[in-house]
């Protein structure tokens, strides 16, 4: 997503590849407003910082991880978002972290998103009565041999997205929203002894204090809207002819 053109490319979930769509052009011809273009995960990370800011005071800087649909992370460092030379800081659900596992969308094999997104999850236990993600921790939880092993893949995708933004930005807070996020505490937890077991064999993981640092935001907070309008005001908006 480019805020400057109001431009889309590369958006994989949605079927928008190096073709691009021209969102902000096409959003002035329907509505005929001024509009502002950002990344969803872009700016539910802004509006993690505002909401994080109201609760419990400023952060410095914090890290949003979204895990939806897909996974993807977005940087807020004293208000303002790091986008990235390219575009793409953030997009770390596409870091492959098994070569035996899934195709991922993106075409590479066994990325971050194609092992523990909501998507991910739909695929690995399909179920009828709710989010798969509750489904497949419940089942953990009640002892079924395969859910174990398909949830343990999946906190194991997680604890290495959570990794690799605790070493690459070292963020104050790290946030976990998007749609798996409502299992809450659940999903923190699980992922935090994760990380506690791999850091019995490495006293510099332990260090790290990563339990302490991760913050669940439930997916029901709008973080994306009011992230969106902040935005919205930081920024130059595609303009009306
Ligand atoms: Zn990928």
């Amino acid at each position: 997503v480019d805020p400057l053109l109001g431009t889309v490319r590369f958006a994989v979930n949605v079927g928008i590849g190096d073709e691009g769509l021209d969102l902000g052009a096409r959003l002035i011809d329907e509505l005929a407003v001024n509009v502002h273009i950002e990344n969803d995960v872009r700016a539910a990370a802004l509006g993690a910082d505002w909401y994080l800011a109201n609760e419990s005071g400023p952060v410095n800087d914090l890290a949003y991880l979204s895990i939806g649909t897909g996974i993807a992370a977005g940087f807020v460092e004293r208000g303002r978002l790091r986008r990235g030379n390219g575009l793409v800081a953030g997009e770390i659900g596409h870091i492959p972290i098994d070569p035996q596992g899934p195709v991922c969308v993106c075409g590479q094999i066994g990325c971050i998103e194609a092992i523990a997104s909501g998507s991910a999850i739909d695929r690995l236990w399909p179920t009828e009565e709710g989010p798969s993600a509750a489904a497949l921790q419940a089942a953990a939880t009640n002892g079924d041999g395969a859910a174990r092993r398909l949830w343990a893949g999946v906190i194991g995708g997680l604890s290495r997205a959570v990794l690799l933004l605790a070493l690459t930005w070292d963020p104050e807070v790290i946030v976990l929203s998007g749609g798996v996020a409502s299992l809450g505490d659940v999903l923190r937890d699980a992922i935090a002894e994760r990380l506690a077991q791999d850091a019995h064999h490495s006293e510099f993981l332990g260090s790290l204090d990563l339990r302490t640092r991760m913050r669940v935001i439930d997916p029901s907070v709008a973080l994306g809207p009011i992230g969106a309008v902040r935005a919205a005001h930081a920024a130059r908006p595609v303009l009306l002819p």
